[in-house]
């Protein structure tokens, strides 16, 4: 009797599993850790186990299917796991979206694994910088060599390297002593000194600080960039996971070379007032490849969160 129950659920659950994939029914991607919400600017770090993949790619969609955001994820051989960082784009509204992690097993099959996730609502404060006309200058001068810098910095962030596999836990702070002067997100309008103006959404967090303050390593990584760049002054890259960098803007001076491995905490440079800056402070960004995320989400939350965790037993789910 007992034995007959157990079946009937069983039953019932696939019943269920398979009406929810056949109607297309918002069936909430359920976390281990029972966190199934994720707001704008932070990462759905998804883990996938249970067989060995050539490649793993993962996308979001919108309610009209449209692609938001497509980026490939990471195999680990020698633990047959497979790894994706989704960024969640700051742009998005809270709702419902779809994320596709699509799998290319050994041996050639190619299976897609659909899951809900349910976007919650951020708001970002919105700010207005006056520029004198030398910072105005600072960030419209030159735009050929803007241009040629962000190139530069592009191929930097399209190329993950998969050698570098240095950090999977949390961050800690880059600075002993944090004073928040802008927040991730935020929405910008520079105001030039001609009467023009232009926007911006802020891509990092500033702290404000006196020039000279170390600032560390948040986790172990490698060194990717290390220059001077027009608008963020002095600037170092750190790639701390393939795909996982963190940069450092507005640097008084840099103690690091390009291609150096540093370790968690080992300062990399002192903040400083370089570029287009109002005052001396470092800006801390993250990024997912190309795309930006909140830096302190990795504070918060390990680099390898177990929270979305896929079993993929070889069914087409
Ligand atoms: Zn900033």
């Amino acid at each position: 009797m007992k034995q007959q129950k157990q079946r009937l659920t069983l039953v019932l659950f696939f019943l269920v599993l398979s009406l929810g994939s056949a109607q297309n029914l918002p069936v909430v991607f359920e976390s281990v850790e029972g966190r199934s919400e994720i707001r704008p600017g932070e990462v759905v770090v998804l883990q996938v186990f249970g067989t060995k993949y050539e490649k793993i790619e993962v996308a979001l969609y919108d309610s009209s299917n449209r692609v938001l955001t497509r980026v490939p994820g990471y195999v680990r051989e020698t633990e047959g796991l497979g790894y994706a960082f989704l960024p969640i784009p700051n742009t998005i509204n809270a709702g419902y979206y779809r994320i596709d992690v699509i799998l290319n097993v050994l041996g050639g099959q190619k299976s897609t694994i659909h899951r809900i996730i349910r976007v919650s609502p951020r708001t970002f404060p919105e700010e207005r910088i006056t520029l004198t006309r030398e910072l105005t200058n600072v960030r419209t001068a030159n735009p050929s060599l803007r241009a040629r810098e962000s190139e530069i910095l592009g191929q930097v962030l399209f190329t993950p390297n998969p050698k570098n596999w240095f950090w999977t836990d949390r961050f800690i702070s880059p600075l002993e002593n944090i004073r928040r002067t802008a927040d991730y997100g935020a929405r910008r309008l520079f105001l030039y000194d001609d009467g023009t103006s232009a926007t911006s959404i802020h891509g990092g967090r500033d702290y404000g600080g006196p020039i000279g303050t170390p600032v560390m390593a948040p986790g172990a990584g490698r060194v990717v960039f290390s220059g001077y760049r027009q608008v963020t002054g002095w600037t170092i890259v750190l790639e701390h996971l393939p795909g996982i960098f963190t940069l450092y803007y507005h640097l008084d001076s840099l103690v690091t070379t390009i291609g150096q491995v540093v370790a968690q905490g080992e300062k990399i440079g002192e903040l400083g007032s370089t570029g287009l800056a109002t005052g001396p402070h470092l800006h801390w960004e993250a990024r997912v490849l190309i795309d930006t995320v909140d830096p302190e989400f990795f504070i918060q939350v390990p680099l390898l969160d177990n929270t979305y965790r896929i079993f993929y037993n070889g069914e087409i789910q």
